[in-house]
């Protein structure tokens, strides 16, 4: 029997913001960072995990990480990994930490970086990429890791086994298929708002001519640059499909006023138009922009929120992220719950490693639930992947099948020990320069 030994944190930050990648209307200077995991076991496994954030407060979900983290360490390792059903409901439940949610923000975030370390370990123990675990489990037994606390008048276990009972004619095929030729790719590469024009031009003639499926530009901070920057987009990639990201930033009313101007440019979809809490808001703006499409997910704090977006018929695309909810369980609650309504899973990726991690769901989306890449595409950023020991590889705009076993988690340790705030040698070297400076932190007195 292993026990898990120890579990150790880490809060690591890029300085992003020097160079202003990842810049949207809302998110005006990410570092971005990733809340650090690794679990131990007496018998010498690691397990990684992490939470994605845009500098500030990665240090709080860090001290999350340990108060889940302390309820784990000791136990029988090979029980929580063999059973990962009951090990993320038993921490996502936890009668006193639940106060804090329940079930979104800091603390859910945090609950998730564990319970994908679990699976991580799992993954390993396998010899297979988690997508490839995923796909091969028999839908009895990814039904039984799927919590439906609280979703069950949308989706019940055995409408579950249903579909992923169906979904097991022509798997084999498909998981063939993806480890040939992989899986479609958008990339939001060129569209940060803090990019000049003649950068956003050239990033989406590259991007049209590596054959990603579709373009992204963050729009919402001022119209007429919205149409100016549209227009060069458009005339860049012809007929490609843009989509456009607000990132949240319109009340209802202004959203719908506001994409109906840029509907001459025929945006794919419009992405996070108001609050992601605002369910019946999203169903308003959808009737008031159709026929574009309204996009939702990588701020949305659980499955019960996804579960009345789909109700409401408020979203046409499900953007599900790796880092948001509660890790690998929940995710694939949230597949299921889109699968069961008809609408295509789209996931968020970009900041740091999240294109690692969240490739996997839509492999195992096609592999073993919906079996179709029809209007599915993974979100690609091209920042910080040198960082991880297995980096996305992009081939002819799609993503190429992960190979290495594990949930793809695992950042180099050269990079982990560079980018540690705010003592780590590369925040030394940047000094007060970003956005999140190391000289603010001591200041702070943080840890
Ligand atoms: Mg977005």
């Amino acid at each position: 029997m292993s026990r898990i030994s120890s579990i150790t944190t880490h809060d690591v930050r890029f300085p992003t913001s020097l160079e202003l990648d990842g810049s949207d209307a809302v998110n005006v200077d990410p570092d971005y960072s990733a809340a650090y995991v690794i679990v131990r076991t007496d018998s010498g496994e690691e397990g990684h995990g992490f939470v994605f954030t845009c500098g500030r407060g990665n240090d709080i979900i860090v001290r999350a990480i340990e108060s889940y983290a302390s309820l784990l360490v000791g136990r029988d390792a090979d029980e929580l990994v063999n059973d990962l059903g009951e090990a993320s409901r038993r921490l996502v439940h936890d009668s006193q930490l639940r106060w804090l949610g329940p079930e979104k923000g800091v603390s859910h975030m945090a609950c998730g970086a564990v319970v994908s370390a679990l699976w991580d370990i799992r993954a390993r123990r396998e010899g297979k990429p988690l997508w490839l675990l995923l796909s091969t489990m028999t839908p009895e037994e990814l039904v039984d890791v799927v919590d439906f606390t609280h979703i069950s008048d949308a989706l019940t276990p055995a409408q579950a086994l249903d579909i992923l009972r169906a979904g097991e004619a022509g798997k084999a095929d498909r998981i063939a298929a993806l480890q040939a030729n992989g899986y479609p790719a958008y990339t939001t590469s060129p569209g940060w708002l803090g990019y000049s024009d003649e950068k956003l031009v050239r990033l989406s003639r590259e991007a049209a001519a590596e054959g990603f499926s579709m373009i992204k530009l963050k729009v919402g901070g001022s119209l007429a640059d919205d149409r100016r920057r549209l227009r060069l987009a458009r005339e860049a990639v012809g007929p490609l499909p843009i989509a456009i990201d607000a990132n949240q930033r319109w009340d209802v009313p202004d959203a719908i006023t506001w994409v109906n101007e840029l509907a001459e440019f025929n945006p794919y979809w419009i992405e996070e138009p108001t609050s992601t809490d605002d369910i019946l808001g999203h169903a308003t703006i959808r009737r008031g922009v159709t026929p574009v499409r309204v996009a939702t997910g990588e701020a949305v704090a659980n499955r019960i929120v996804f579960k009345q977006l789909l109700q409401a018929g408020a979203i046409d695309v499900l953007q599900l992220d790796s880092t948001r909810v509660a890790g690998v369980n929940e995710n694939i609650a949230n597949i299921l719950l889109a699968a069961r309504f008809g609408v295509p899973v789209c996931p968020h990726a970009g900041g740091v490693g999240l294109c690692e991690l969240v490739q996997h769901f839509s492999f195992f989306d096609y592999a073993a639930v919906t079996g179709t890449q029809e209007g599915r595409m993974i979100e690609y950023v091209d920042h910080l992947h040198e960082h991880f020991a297995e980096p996305v590889r992009i081939v002819g705009g799609r993503y190429a099948a992960p190979q290495r076993p594990g949930t793809g988690a695992e950042m180099l340790t050269a990079s982990r020990e560079r980018w540690e705030f705010p003592s780590g040698a590369g925040w030394l070297e940047v000094g007060g320069r970003a956005a999140v400076s190391a000289s603010q932190a001591t200041v702070v007195g943080q840890r």
